[in-house]
């Protein structure tokens, strides 16, 4: 009995220093390697740093070690010294910051607080550290790097009024955001972001806002020249832009050639078995899929049959929310525009744009006409 309330104790202070660490701080929390269902990673101190574990247990670490951290029956283990130790959650400090692995990708740099537990049997791997420091690596793992300034300033904006605009997204799970195109790419800090950290200096702090409400705004990799836009969660179609910047960018338009037996094998395993043909088609100004059957015609959001094709084709055939399927004899041409959501700030655009001479203000208003850039307060 005191045990349950100690516990119901202990996890009402955990949500009540989580939130108000947001809430001061401004401190955000990134799941990093999502989607990838880890069970165990590596982590390397860069300098020194110190462990904290759940069961009040505090560990100093020594410059350059590595640790292997697992997922067992729901706890975290990990060894140090000859000592083994099995914590519901760890959390890691080191003011150089990590390289992290699981050695099916290529170690990556991270800075800030490291904190890891498990859910399901799936190892969690968090960072945690003020807006602002997230910044510059989420414009570099989005964009790349070697970026006009004007460019760099007007997608700060950009991303600052997303993440503020989106904090709860995964609050359920405990983190903000995910590291994955659900949310954003976050593939971890650079040590060599400093030319755009300089740049955003004199943007720091300012968001997208519509009246005095901040906005949630979209972005995507290219428009394709289209304007789509988001109103209560439904995608409506706008027409074409008159000067599409990202004219000249490789995914303006893109072209997939599919043999017809393997595109329909892949559809019906999720569509269902007597699915017949599929077709795009904007009605009532919003893109849906018309999905043919026997005796029927369903159609479904474009967005959503994206969601539900995307481990079907690598995400590699539907890029966009804007496309034509068209089918030969043997084979099927998808023919789409843009990469992405095709609503809100083009990234392509947005380099284009900067390049020709256009500040960060004229960027932002070109891509959201209606917003004003303030404060956040
Ligand atoms: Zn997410
Ligand atoms: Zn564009």
């Amino acid at each position: 009995m005191l045990r349950d309330y100690r516990r119901a104790f202990y996890t009402l202070l955990l949500i009540f220093l989580f939130l108000f660490s947001n809430f001061w701080g401004r401190e955000i929390r990134v799941r990093i390697f999502s989607p990838m269902k880890l069970t165990r990673i590596w982590v390397q101190f860069v300098g020194s740093g110190t462990i904290f574990a759940s069961n009040g247990i505090k560990l100093s670490v020594k410059r350059g070690k590595i640790c292997l951290f697992s997922v067992k029956n729901g706890e975290i283990h990990f060894e140090l010294g000859r000592r083994s130790f099995s914590p519901k959650r760890v959390v890691l400090f080191s003011k150089s910051g990590f390289f992290i692995t699981n050695y099916l990708i290529k170690k990556r740099f991270y800075s800030g607080k490291l904190i890891l537990f498990s859910k399901d049997g799936i190892l969690i791997p968090v960072i945690g550290k003020d807006v602002e420091d997230f910044i510059p690596s989420i414009i570099f793992s989005e964009a790349g790097g070697n970026l006009p300034p004007e460019f760099l300033k007007a997608f700060s904006v950009v991303i600052r009024s997303y993440i503020f605009s989106n904090l709860k997204r995964h609050i359920k799970e405990g983190y903000n955001f995910c590291s994955s195109t659900h949310c954003f790419f976050y593939r971890g800090d650079l040590k060599g972001n400093v030319k755009i950290k300089g740049s955003l200096d004199k943007v720091r702090g300012l968001v997208l806002k519509k009246g005095k409400k901040l906005i949630s705004p979209f972005f995507s990799s290219c428009c394709g020249g289209i304007k789509f836009v988001h109103l209560d969660g439904k995608l409506y179609f706008r027409g074409f832009r008159k000067i599409p910047f990202c004219r000249n960018s490789r995914n303006f338009k893109y072209r997939r050639v599919i043999k017809k037996k393997l595109f329909y094998r892949d559809l019906r395993k999720v569509f269902g078995g007597s699915l017949c043909g599929v077709e795009y088609k904007i009605i009532d100004g919003r893109p849906f899929i018309l999905l043919f059957y026997p005796s029927l015609i369903k159609k479904i959001p474009v967005e959503k049959f994206r969601r539900k094709c995307f481990p079907l084709f690598k995400g590699k055939i539907f890029l966009s929310n804007f496309f034509k399927i068209k089918e030969g004899v043997d084979d099927v041409f998808v023919e789409g525009r843009g990469w992405g959501s095709n609503c809100g700030f083009c990234i392509s655009g947005a380099i284009k744009m900067a390049l020709m001479g256009y500040d960060f203000s004229s960027i932002l208003k070109y891509y959201f006409p209606q917003c004003d850039i303030s404060l956040n307060k």
